[in-house]
Protein backbone atom coordinates (compact mmCIF):
# COMPACT_ATOMS: atom_id res chain seq x y z
CA UNK A 1 0.00 0.00 0.00
CA UNK A 2 1.22 3.17 -0.91
CA UNK A 3 0.92 6.82 0.86
CA UNK A 4 0.54 10.78 -0.08
CA UNK A 5 3.89 12.35 -0.28
CA UNK A 6 2.12 15.42 0.55
CA UNK A 7 -0.60 14.47 2.87
CA UNK A 8 -0.68 11.00 4.67
CA UNK A 9 -3.47 9.42 2.75
CA UNK A 10 -4.34 6.29 1.08
CA UNK A 11 -3.15 6.71 -2.46
CA UNK A 12 -5.90 4.66 -5.18
CA UNK A 13 -4.90 3.50 -8.23
CA UNK A 14 -7.10 5.75 -10.97
CA UNK A 15 -6.90 4.77 -14.17
CA UNK A 16 -5.65 7.74 -17.22
CA UNK A 17 -5.17 7.05 -20.82
CA UNK A 18 -3.72 3.78 -21.83
CA UNK A 19 -1.76 3.72 -18.00
CA UNK A 20 -2.92 3.67 -14.57
CA UNK A 21 -1.04 6.11 -11.37
CA UNK A 22 -1.63 6.20 -7.85
CA UNK A 23 -3.59 9.56 -6.50
CA UNK A 24 -4.72 10.40 -3.86
CA UNK A 25 -8.38 11.07 -2.61
CA UNK A 26 -7.70 13.84 -0.42
CA UNK A 27 -5.41 16.21 -2.10
CA UNK A 28 -5.23 14.85 -5.69
CA UNK A 29 -1.41 14.12 -5.61
CA UNK A 30 -0.63 11.67 -8.10
CA UNK A 31 2.19 9.27 -8.58
CA UNK A 32 3.97 8.78 -11.80
CA UNK A 33 4.32 5.18 -10.71
CA UNK A 34 2.60 3.12 -13.20
CA UNK A 35 0.07 0.50 -11.80
CA UNK A 36 0.25 -2.82 -13.57
CA UNK A 37 -2.68 -5.30 -13.42
CA UNK A 38 -5.06 -7.49 -15.23
CA UNK A 39 -7.89 -5.22 -15.79
CA UNK A 40 -5.90 -2.66 -16.61
CA UNK A 41 -4.20 -4.68 -19.18
CA UNK A 42 -7.96 -5.60 -21.00
CA UNK A 43 -8.75 -1.77 -21.16
CA UNK A 44 -6.07 -1.35 -23.18
CA UNK A 45 -6.87 -3.30 -25.87
CA UNK A 46 -9.98 -0.83 -26.46
CA UNK A 47 -7.99 2.15 -25.67
CA UNK A 48 -4.80 2.15 -27.96
CA UNK A 49 -5.95 5.16 -30.01
CA UNK A 50 -4.63 7.41 -26.92
CA UNK A 51 -1.24 8.65 -27.17
CA UNK A 52 0.96 7.26 -24.77
CA UNK A 53 2.99 10.39 -23.34
CA UNK A 54 4.44 8.90 -20.65
CA UNK A 55 6.28 6.48 -23.28
CA UNK A 56 9.71 5.28 -21.28
CA UNK A 57 12.53 7.09 -23.63
CA UNK A 58 15.19 5.28 -22.16
CA UNK A 59 15.55 2.55 -24.57
CA UNK A 60 13.99 4.58 -27.44
CA UNK A 61 15.99 4.49 -31.06
CA UNK A 62 16.98 8.27 -31.50
CA UNK A 63 16.54 9.88 -35.12
CA UNK A 64 17.38 13.25 -36.31
CA UNK A 65 13.80 14.23 -36.98
CA UNK A 66 12.56 18.20 -36.31
CA UNK A 67 10.70 19.00 -33.58
CA UNK A 68 7.38 21.10 -34.82
CA UNK A 69 7.32 22.63 -31.99
CA UNK A 70 10.64 23.67 -30.88
CA UNK A 71 12.62 22.96 -34.32
CA UNK A 72 15.45 21.03 -32.25
CA UNK A 73 16.42 18.29 -34.43
CA UNK A 74 17.01 15.01 -32.47
CA UNK A 75 13.61 12.87 -31.15
CA UNK A 76 13.07 9.57 -29.89
CA UNK A 77 11.24 7.14 -31.84
CA UNK A 78 8.69 4.21 -31.33
CA UNK A 79 6.18 2.31 -33.30
CA UNK A 80 2.82 2.09 -32.00
CA UNK A 81 -0.61 0.31 -33.26
CA UNK A 82 -3.24 2.74 -32.54
CA UNK A 83 -5.98 1.76 -34.85
CA UNK A 84 -7.29 -1.80 -36.76
CA UNK A 85 -4.51 -4.42 -36.36
CA UNK A 86 -4.58 -4.62 -40.48
CA UNK A 87 -3.09 -1.47 -40.45
CA UNK A 88 -0.12 -0.18 -40.78
CA UNK A 89 1.05 0.79 -37.22
CA UNK A 90 1.74 4.80 -36.45
CA UNK A 91 5.37 6.06 -35.39
CA UNK A 92 5.64 8.55 -32.82
CA UNK A 93 8.35 10.93 -32.23
CA UNK A 94 8.99 13.10 -29.04
CA UNK A 95 11.44 15.70 -29.01
CA UNK A 96 14.60 15.28 -26.84
CA UNK A 97 14.43 18.93 -26.42
CA UNK A 98 11.64 19.99 -25.22
CA UNK A 99 9.70 16.23 -24.94
CA UNK A 100 7.11 17.33 -27.77
CA UNK A 101 4.75 13.93 -28.84
CA UNK A 102 3.72 13.89 -32.39
CA UNK A 103 2.48 11.49 -34.67
CA UNK A 104 3.36 10.41 -38.48
CA UNK A 105 1.15 8.01 -40.63
CA UNK A 106 3.22 5.72 -42.60
ZN1 LIG B 1 -2.73 13.66 -0.43
ZN1 LIG C 1 10.96 20.16 -29.28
Amino acid sequence: MDFCKKCGSIMVPVKKKSAAYLACRKCGYETTKKVTSLKIKETNKKERKVIVLEKDTANLPVTAKMCPKCEHMKAWWWLQQTRAADEPPTQFFRCCNCNHVWREYK
